[in-house]
């Protein structure tokens, strides 16, 4: 069997799985249909695909290259050692771990390197930007560590830096968490790690949704200052799905060992392949392109909606995405959700700071421009997009409307291809 036969196909996949591929062809049409804004997701390139899709599926590799409990490793080995020089290139750290298969076994490996269950950590709060794994009572952080929360000033809806001084004085934490899944504004690094620094505590910069901006020189770049940084490889990053760890060369070992044989089994080669791929994608200038018209159409974005009386968590955004609060507008996140998603606009309902909404109505949604950018629209089309997005909340109970929408919005789509080249 030549590789095109084994790598990806879906002819073979159509006769032993109708189901299974009646599916994935649904999914491929709703991807390319749909205006997709969830701002966590993007579309990986035909490249990442083919890697993440291929046969290196099926090798047992666990350890470290040069180091596997398996025989038989040399070119699961090339693929992993590609993976980490790529890595170490882009984001200049001293150790790199490519084999956390997601965003949150990364952030768990970099705890329990240096972390004993008991031990209190300070992270952003979920209901203000933060990350579950940040210490939210429902997932393993807030159960195993004695997790303590800051989070935005109710007035700038900002980091405030010096409240997080404060908290940290009074908790003391052993590691101190920064990154967000719902935060639009720059992180200052150094003022975290001037705090951890005042407490004794480590730093851990999680950067999985703006890891693409950072790899670009987009966002200032945390290594400097974090004894770890964890990111997710999907996000703005465009990579297959999966998590990676770096660290100072000190925890270098301890991490190695947390996420194999502490956390982890045989890490999934082909995902780590396709990391590789991605790795040597984003150090292309193209790339860079790439997360300029990102962070472009994500202002041009925001903008339109604050001249529609829009009100922008922040007042708007330095990244990849922005929280809209449409308490002004009478209209909950879970409302606006489901207007959108009958529209063919597809966002996610989020809390805004301070919500007094439960989390599962919510008074925001969260909106992000990566998976356009990567289909190649512009500052034009953003504009399109704000048309269509306020039509559709203003006319949400009209059926009629929302159908045609739903046609306009597919139309747009039908003018650009899953996969732009920058
Ligand atoms: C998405 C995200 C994660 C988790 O990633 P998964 O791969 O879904 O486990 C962790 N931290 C932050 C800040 C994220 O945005």
């Amino acid at each position: 069997m030549s590789m095109k036969d084994a790598v990806g196909s879906l002819d073979a996949l159509q006769t032993t799985d109708p189901q299974v591929y009646a599916a994935i062809d649904a999914e491929e049409e709703r991807q390319r249909n749909k205006l997709l804004l969830i701002a966590s997701e993007n579309f990986a390139s035909p490249a990442v695909l083919a890697a993440q899709g291929s046969l290196m599926t099926n090798k047992y590799a666990e350890g470290y290259p040069g180091k596997r409990y398996y025989g038989g490793c040399q070119h699961v080995d090339t693929v992993e050692e590609l993976a980490i020089q790529r890595c170490k290139q882009i984001f200049g750290a001293e150790h790199v771990n490519v084999q956390p298969h997601s965003g949150s076994q990364a952030n768990m490996a970099a705890y329990l390197s240096v972390l004993k269950p008991g031990d209190t950590i300070l992270g952003m709060d979920l209901a203000q930007g933060g990350h579950l794994t940040h210490g939210s009572k429902v997932n393993f952080s807030g159960m195993i560590f004695r997790a303590f929360s800051y989070g935005v000033d109710r007035q700038t809806e900002t980091i405030d830096y010096d409240a997080v001084r404060k908290l940290a004085e009074d908790c003391r934490p052993r590691m101190i968490v920064v990154g967000a899944s719902a935060y639009a504004r720059t992180l200052d690094f150094p003022k975290f790690e001037a705090i951890a620094k005042g407490v004794g505590a480590y730093l851990m910069v999680d950067m999985a949704h703006i890891a693409g901006l950072i790899a670009t020189g987009l966002h200032p770049n945390p290594i400097p200052y974090a004894d770890f940084v964890t990111t997710t490889t999907h996000k703005t990053l465009r990579g297959p799905r999966g998590g990676v760890v770096m660290c100072k060369a000190e925890h270098a070992k301890a991490v190695d060992k947390f996420v194999f044989p502490g956390m982890q089994g045989g890490p999934l080669m082909h995902v780590i392949a396709a990391k590789a791929v991605a790795f040597k994608e984003a150090l292309s200038p193209a790339f860079k392109r790439y997360q300029q018209q990102v962070i472009a159409n994500a202002r041009v974005m925001a903008q339109g909606l604050l001249d529609r009386g829009y009100k922008i968590v922040s007042g708007g955004t330095d990244t990849h995405l922005m929280l809209v609060n449409l308490t002004n507008k009478g209209i909950t996140g879970k409302e606006a959700d489901a207007a959108l998603d009958t529209a063919g606009i597809i966002v996610n309902k989020n809390a805004v700071p301070y919500d007094e909404k439960p989390p599962a109505v919510a008074s925001g949604i969260r909106l992000g421009t990566p998976i356009v950018s990567t289909r190649g629209m512009k500052e034009a089309e953003m504009k399109e997009i704000v048309d269509l997005v306020d039509r559709v909340l203003q006319h949400r109970h009209d059926t009629a409307v929302l159908e045609q929408i739903r046609g306009q919005a597919k139309a747009l789509c039908s003018r650009f291809p899953i996969f732009h080249s920058y």
